[in-house]
């Protein structure tokens, strides 16, 4: 057998691109956190990876006939969500409700400042007729997205099936960009971003075979010490403390 291995002895590079960071109510992002990759993009800001797969999946669904996909709200600053925040808690008050059990119900489909993924500037919420509405899914647009954003690196962050996992309700029309090949795996098992942490650290890895190589996904309670050329990229699982690491290699197919 031939094996390949490239190595190189100097360190790895710690810090992560964030791209699987897990962001809910447990795990909330600080008020002066800011993406410092930031780009401008249709009157939004969002990372540039997220803008770059978002126009690359636009693009492919126009070529399928589908056209008029609007990025509706990327990027979010802690101050911003949560003035969102309040200001629907306040209209629930408006019905007689008290304040703890208005922010219990406003949680449910907006989350409190620090605990929005849109503060990753890696969260998108996409339209057709410039609402978010659960009718999106059964639009033609929100067909092609719930079949083909994985492809580029996307997931539906809030499925219908997994409510009792996210806490959040059903949002077809809010993806997260993780990048690929995690948005291709979470599609194939059906895991949420919390699952599919919970997953990785179970299994020694996740194998996924393309044409000429493939990727070997594995969770590590530490960043890799040493660099290896094979490193296609290394996500911490949270921000902060505490966090596992998932690091993913591609690779030649030579031993298939
Ligand atoms: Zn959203």
């Amino acid at each position: 057998m031939f094996i390949l291995i490239f190595f190189f002895p100097c360190a790895a590079n710690a810090d992560d691109s964030g791209l699987l960071w897990l962001v809910n109510r447990k795990n909330s992002l600080p008020a002066n956190f800011r993406p410092s990759d930031l780009v401008n993009f249709q009157g939004t800001e969002l990372r540039a990876p997220a803008r770059d797969a978002f126009s690359e999946m636009k693009t492919a669904m126009e070529a399928d006939g589908i056209r008029g996909l609007k990025l509706q709200s990327a990027y979010r600053a802690y101050s911003y969500q949560r003035a969102v925040f309040n200001e629907r808690v306040r209209m629930i008050e408006t019905k007689g409700i008290n304040r703890s059990a208005a922010e219990a119900i406003a949680a449910r489909s907006i989350q409190a400042e620090g605990a929005s993924e849109h503060q990753l500037g890696l969260a998108l919420d996409v339209s057709i007729d410039g609402k978010l509405s659960q009718s999106f899914a059964e639009t033609d647009a929100g067909r092609w997205i719930a079949e083909n954003c994985h492809k580029f690196g996307f997931i539906i962050r809030y499925p219908e099936a997994k409510t009792y996992v996210t806490k959040i309700i059903y949002e077809p029309w809010h993806l997260r960009y993780v990048g690929i090949p995690h948005a291709q795996i979470m599609y194939e098992t059906t895991l949420t971003l919390e699952e599919y942490h919970v997953f990785l650290a179970k299994i020694p890895m996740y194998i996924v075979w393309e044409e000429d190589f493939y990727f070997l996904v594995m969770y590590k309670n530490s960043p890799p010490e040493n660099a290896d050329a094979e490193i296609f990229g290394i996500s911490a699982t949270k921000q902060g403390e505490n966090a596992g690491y998932i690091v993913t290699l591609k690779k030649p197919a030579l031993q298939r």
